[in-house]
């Protein structure tokens, strides 16, 4: 049975809810990662860290079929604490097996952070498998903070004290952006890739403006769901800092990402010029 042709998506969810203790402990769930480039200089500058389950019985289930399940159940904690501890467990066996380390953002959701102390769970796993702490990016979204301001505000404030970037997912598809950005600080905002996908001369317009108001506040940009040449020569014009989609590769597992890119000619950024080329 494939999941993909099943249509009744109770049967779904009520399957996620009761195998995702399963699916972690067998290490079904794995991290796919997608490469994101700086449109500076070309380079492969780290990776977003996408979950993907794939079940020995019913095949390969993208998140569409269980975050939102997860969420609704309260047990999200459990996959993204699960991601977390994965994410340090891969980078710390390919550094000891003389493989490139990348810098890898994770996504976070609500629920997170009522279930969870997510800032000491990040900590453990970094301090188990000895990774710097700006090798991690965590990605919240607008509606989050929309829904508990208090709490976002304070995991915010903790994340990025101890030297962890906060990355705004799907930024303009939420509401109340721009007091959030006024209130709160982001190293980088991710546009939504809908902006990109309409093209529209209104939505190049709504990219062009966003990504100067970024700037001139203080906020690096990224644009999501890349995924032709016309886009990247026009954000490249436009000032965007990075760029994530298709066009430069889609999620995957670790070493096939890092062979992609090889085959692409795509260079890792070395981290010393890191600072440097931050825009
Ligand atoms: P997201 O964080 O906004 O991730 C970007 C999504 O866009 C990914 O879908 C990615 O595969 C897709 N994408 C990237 N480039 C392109 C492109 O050029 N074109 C198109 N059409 N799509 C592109 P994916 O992997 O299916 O993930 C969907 C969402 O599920 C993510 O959206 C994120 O919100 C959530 N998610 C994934 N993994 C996790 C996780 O470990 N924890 C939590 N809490 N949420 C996760
Ligand atoms: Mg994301
Ligand atoms: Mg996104
Ligand atoms: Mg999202």
């Amino acid at each position: 049975m494939n999941m993909d042709n099943i249509t009744d998506n109770s049967i779904i969810h009520d399957y996620v809810i009761t195998h995702i203790d399963d699916a972690i402990s067998n290490e079904w769930i794995k991290v796919y990662y997608q490469p994101v480039i700086r449109a500076l200089t070309g380079q492969f500058c780290s990776a977003e860290a996408l979950a993907r389950w794939i079940d020995p019985e019913h095949g390969f289930l993208a998140p569409d079929k269980f975050i939102g399940a997860l969420e609704e159940c309260e047990l999200i904690y459990k996959l993204d604490c699960f991601i977390v501890e994965k994410v340090c467990r891969e980078l710390h066996e390919h550094i000891l097996a003389g493989k490139p380390a990348f810098q890898v953002s994770i996504n976070f959701s609500r629920l997170d952070f009522i279930k969870c102390d997510m800032l000491d769970m990040v900590e453990k796993n970094i301090e188990k498998y000895n990774i710097p702490r700006d090798y991690l990016h965590f990605e919240i979204t607008e509606s989050m903070i929309a829904q508990d301001e208090e709490l976002m505000r304070d995991n915010i404030q903790r994340f990025r004290e101890r030297g962890y970037e906060i990355w705004m997912d799907d930024f303009g598809s939420g509401y109340s952006s721009l007091t959030l950005l006024q209130d709160y600080d982001f190293d980088v905002i991710k546009l939504d890739m809908r902006f990109l996908f309409s093209m529209t001369e209104k939505s190049t317009e709504i990219v062009r403006s966003t990504i100067n108001m970024a700037k001139r506040i203080g906020i690096k940009t990224l644009c999501e769901g890349v995924e032709t040449k016309e886009q990247v020569e026009f954000l490249t014009l436009i000032g965007c800092g990075k760029f994530q989609g298709y066009y430069f590769g889609k999620p995957q597992p670790y070493d096939e990402l890092l062979e992609s890119m090889v085959s692409k000619n795509i260079t890792l950024e070395s981290r010393a010029w890191h600072n440097f080329y931050e825009i």
